[in-house]
């Protein structure tokens, strides 16, 4: 029988995100569980696993599924098989989690970084020419990136490449999440954003930070210098071929897009890369990791299967 889904899932700090992505890449029966139920409990491996059996028995078609993709807001060994460092989540270093969902599930389990599939959500939404390099940059709580180069992600000697948040900046001394001192993260994130409307605008809504203050608030011009720093870095690291810019801070009405890239233009090498930037845009649909999820899913499912056919 033919196996027309690939299930996509999107494991966040706060939620886990689900849905169904056919051979087109069309996303459909989305669903969302809340991690407060699923997280901080003994068995966060269990309880994924639980979420996930639940999801497929409502979807009522195992036998039209070719497998599960599993994004991770982790970093992973180089095999893609253990998860090593979850800063956000408890309870899912050092798991073997796709391996362990493999088992439970009886389904093809694939397991990757949440941004690498952002980036292939993005590419395949903007039909990006993959032939050269293509980064992602993702500032949502975090600072999240992905790198392809020649079609091929870029994993790193021991899988936990593209980790452009934790870039060190002099100066600094906050200690980030990651457990080191002075990542970029720190001033350049959602995380931080939040910290800065606490101490100089308390009370005032996240939503309006850009909308209403950003004109008049030099703190604000400030964090839009700094998200532009680890950007422009990368710039001048690859000279890409597409700079994709997306993630939940981006998406905050009133986000001052136009002053954001000056402040990378102002950062990259001149005249190239700067001259020939290519820079598009993430959409904003909170399904964008899973559907990415699926397309990944498809990709390397196909592949398997068709090697095991050979
Ligand atoms: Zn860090």
């Amino acid at each position: 029988m033919k196996k027309n889904f690939v299930i996509g899932v999107d494991i966040g700090g706060t939620r886990v995100r689900m849905g169904c992505v056919d051979a087109t890449y069309r996303l459909q029966n989305t669903r969302m569980a809340f991690c407060s139920t699923l997280f901080g409990t003994e068995n966060t491996v269990g309880a994924v696993c639980d979420v996930l059996k639940n999801y497929i028995r409502d979807f009522k078609g195992k036998s039209d599924i070719l497998g599960i993709s599993i994004g991770v807001p982790s970093t992973l060994s180089r095999d893609r098989k253990t998860i090593i460092s979850t800063p956000n989540i408890p309870g899912l270093d050092n798991i073997r989690l796709g391996e362990i969902v493999e088992k439970e599930l009886g389904l093809s389990t694939i397991l990757e970084r949440d941004v690498n599939f952002l980036l292939y959500n993005d590419i395949e939404r903007l039909k990006l020419d993959t032939s050269g390099t293509v980064i992602g940059c993702y500032v949502g709580t975090g600072f999240g990136n992905a790198v392809m180069v020649e079609g091929n992600l870029l994993i790193g000697k021991n899988g936990t490449a593209c980790e452009l948040g934790h870039i060190p900046v002099p100066g600094n001394a906050e200690r980030c999440s990651c457990g080191n001192f002075g990542c970029v993260e720190t001033i350049a994130s959602g995380r931080k954003l939040s910290e800065l409307r606490d101490a100089y605008l308390p009370g005032a809504e996240m939503c309006e930070m850009f909308l209403k203050h950003y004109p008049t608030c030099g703190f604000l011009r400030d964090f839009i210098d700094y998200l532009s720093i680890p950007v422009a870095t990368e710039i001048n690291i690859f000279d890409p071929d597409y700079v994709i810019l997306g993630g939940g801070v981006l998406a905050m009405p009133g986000f001052p897009t136009g002053d954001f890239e000056n402040s990378i233009r102002r950062h990259v090498r001149k005249p190239a890369p700067e001259k020939e930037l290519e820079i598009v845009y993430a959409s904003d649909d909170i399904y964008n990791g899973v559907r990415g999820a699926g397309i990944y899913g498809f990709k390397k499912l196909m592949a398997r299967t068709k090697k095991e056919e050979e």
